[in-house]
């Protein structure tokens, strides 16, 4: 896959890919970068591609042509037309299934607003696909575009050391990952939990499971709306609500909220 961005910043793009794990990839070659400086498209010899808002306002615009004709000669280093995503607040918000979704594409190319953002006209004739990174606003979109990088490079095959691991973390089956533990058994004086010290496999697939549903349920509990649950799960669920209902009455025996190795 090459992930091909248009920035007035290319450094800032070029030297957070070449880092870690990224950096290793694009050596191996599983994924590959190219940058494009749209000030190399620049109506004028001193590089401006950017003027004032028509109608007034505070801030500066990036133009039509500098954009359109960084995309036009972008996209035509590819045989097959890519898909041109805009980084922008105005947008759905990213997620790993969108994540997942453009890690099934050949190339894709990115689109890195500045200032006020991009003449409407340009985004209007070369945007496939507007994103976003969340709902707040950024200088610009160098750093929403590292992000989705990073989270679609890492579905991609060969990136990850091992490609397993890219499927059982949070947001796979729309679940946050459970809580894990290494080296040394005992911290401060607070052990692992033992059933993960037991080697018994499925007891601890089941044990990954429910601190799954759990935690979930404690921090993201819009998830588990559309989450592939079974009915293990769902009773497993039940279960908490209904020793939630019984501490809240007092009824409850406080031993109900720890695990069996707890007790
Ligand atoms: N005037 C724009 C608005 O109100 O929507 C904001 C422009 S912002 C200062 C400059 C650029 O940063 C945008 O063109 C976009 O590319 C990028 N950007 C800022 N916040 C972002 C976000 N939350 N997600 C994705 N891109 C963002």
């Amino acid at each position: 896959m090459i992930f091909h961005v248009l920035t007035l910043f290319p450094e800032m793009i070029e030297q957070a890919c070449r880092t870690s794990i990224l950096g290793r990839a694009l050596e191996a070659g599983s994924i590959c970068l190219r940058t494009t400086n749209i000030r190399d498209f620049a109506d004028n010899p001193n590089g401006r591609i950017d003027d004032y808002c028509y109608g007034g306002g505070a801030g500066l615009l990036m133009q039509p042509g500098p954009v359109c004709r960084a995309v036009e000669a972008a996209c035509g280093e590819y045989e097959e037309r890519p898909r041109v995503i805009y980084v922008t607040p105005q947008a759905e918000v990213f997620t790993q299934a969108k994540a997942e979704e453009f890690a099934a594409c050949k190339n894709l190319v990115f689109l890195c607003g500045h200032y006020e953002g991009i003449d409407e006209r340009a985004l209007s004739r070369v945007v496939t696909d507007y994103v976003s990174i969340g709902d707040y606003v950024l200088t610009g979109g160098e750093l929403p575009a590292l992000v989705m990088i990073d989270a679609i490079s890492r579905l991609v095959p060969g990136v990850l050391h091992n490609d397993a691991s890219a499927e059982i973390e949070s947001f796979h089956d729309n679940l946050l990952e459970y809580p894990q533990y290494t080296r040394p058994e005992v911290f401060e004086g607070e052990r692992v939990p033992p059933i993960l010290l037991s080697g018994h496999h499925a007891n601890i697939e089941r044990w990954r499971r429910e601190e799954s549903l759990r935690r979930t349920r404690e921090r993201r509990p819009d998830l588990l709306k559309t989450a592939a649950l079974t009915s293990m799960d769902r009773i497993f669920l039940d279960e908490l609500s209904r020793r939630e209902e019984l501490k809240a009455s007092g009824s409850g025996d406080e031993d109900i909220w720890k695990t069996e190795e707890e007790k």
